[in-house]
């Protein structure tokens, strides 16, 4: 699994979090979206699909040892 970055725009941590949603108004039921998010823009990306209703859950990335 290759290394994604956080979603928060201007950021480029690479993520420890991912966060699942889906905007109802332009996409189907099974249809979902998956954002990047580092430890220092989880919350506020979390709090920002929150407030629209697009928030579904968030993922803890495990990372390998390397
Ligand atoms: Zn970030």
């Amino acid at each position: 699994m290759s290394e994604q970055k956080c979603s928060r725009a201007g950021c480029q941590q690479s993520s420890s979090n991912l966060i699942i949603w889906r905007n109802p108004r332009i996409h189907k039921q099974e249809r979902t979206k998956t954002w990047g998010a580092c430890p220092e823009h989880l919350d506020y990306l979390v709090d920002y699909l929150s407030q629209r209703n697009f928030f579904l859950e968030q993922v803890e990335i495990e990372k390998e040892d390397q």
